[in-house]
């Protein structure tokens, strides 16, 4: 997401991201940027934009492992 705001406001390409995981010790994670995570992120505000406008809820994930550590498992309505 971060990506597209950066590609959208200074109209440059971005070819990476990093992602740090604080409670990890700042374990750094380099990710590279392609353009088809662009066309998944595109299907994810589809989404969001649903959901907002429309009271659209998307399908429960198919990876119950997801749930687990979930913050929104306490109030998920799937
Ligand atoms: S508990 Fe979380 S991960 Fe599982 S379906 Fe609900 S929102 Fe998705």
């Amino acid at each position: 997401m971060y990506s597209l705001m950066i590609k959208d406001n200074y109209n440059i390409e971005v070819k990476k991201a990093f992602i740090v995981y604080i409670r990890s010790k700042s374990k750094l994670i380099e990710i590279e940027i392609k353009d088809e995570i662009y066309n998944d992120l595109q299907i994810i505000l589809n989404e969001i934009i649903n959901i907002i406008q429309k009271g659209y809820f998307p399908k429960r994930t198919k990876y119950k492992s997801r749930c687990r550590d979930c913050t929104y498992r306490n109030i998920c309505i799937k």
